[in-house]
């Protein structure tokens, strides 16, 4: 096991007060199929969040997920205006409805300069990421060169991966592929991609953690290459920091993956 003043904060049960922490797979809100502590309200997250020592989280709301893009939209720009520092909106756009509705959200974001990514959610939308009718995002996040976390970036087109094709046409677009630690089948294709490819980039949010797979991912593309996030309130956050923490990497490597790389790709 290396040496590591981070595996000993976590040992120790501390929070991680001088390292700059950001989880950028945070959600917001309440969730209609089971119970989060106080409803996923922001000071909830909060609180768990300063226990922990996470500075920071990019959150996209339940209700965009699950129904009502636009007004989930709001629930996250509205707890960014509360906790400017703590809590940033990824933008939530469901193909299924016009495009315009959502530029309008991202446009005023932007002229505040609190525009910093966007989320699509393949799987709750039911609609694949190379389909048309996400290409006005892409479009619009490519030109500004801004993150877009995807819960799958599922689907072929060219006879490639989406994963690959979508990241040479949007080449100054960078794709944050969630869930890719969940499980080998998932992540050994995810790693092969993003040896690739500059702008994609691994997720860790789930609820599976396996073990030695951090260490291998880092082995296999850089630590330069992983970002670390939780999917707070929807999972407990507890489990995967100590799945960083307790990584046998070098503490050189947790702090690219905890804070470092996200602070670049999110132009914090
Ligand atoms: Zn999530």
């Amino acid at each position: 096991m290396t040496n590591s003043s981070l595996l000993e904060a976590c040992q120790l049960g501390e929070a991680l007060k001088d390292e700059l922490v950001i989880d950028i797979h945070g959600h917001l809100g309440p969730w209609g199929a089971f119970y989060l502590p106080e409803e996923g309200s922001p000071e909830a997250m909060l609180r768990l969040m300063d226990r922990l020592g996470i500075d920071l989280v990019v959150s996209s709301a339940h209700l965009a997920i699950a129904s009502d893009h636009i007004e989930g939209n709001k629930q996250v720009i509205a707890a960014n205006e509360a906790y400017a520092d703590r809590i940033l909106p990824y933008l939530t756009y469901n193909p299924r409805y016009p495009w315009e509705p959502t530029l309008a959200q991202a446009e005023s974001l932007r002229a505040q300069g609190r525009l910093y990514g966007f989320k699509i959610h393949t799987g709750s939308h039911k609609v694949q990421s190379t389909d048309a009718r996400y290409f006005p995002l892409y479009e619009y996040a490519n030109d500004l060169g801004l993150p877009v976390l995807s819960h799958a970036w599922d689907g072929t087109i060219e006879g490639q991966s989406a994963l690959l094709a979508l990241s040479k046409r949007y080449p100054r677009m960078s794709l944050i592929a969630a869930h890719s630690h969940n499980g080998w089948e998932v992540a050994e294709p995810r790693v092969e991609e993003a040896r690739q490819r500059d702008n994609i980039y691994l997720d860790m949010a789930g609820s599976m953690v396996v073990f030695g797979m951090l260490k291998w991912m880092v082995s296999e593309i850089g630590a330069q290459k992983v970002l670390f996030g939780t999917d707070i309130p929807f999972i407990d956050a507890r489990p995967r920091l100590g799945y960083v923490l307790m990584a046998d990497i070098s503490d050189d490597a947790k702090r690219l993956i905890l804070g470092l790389n996200a602070q670049r790709i999110f132009g914090l």
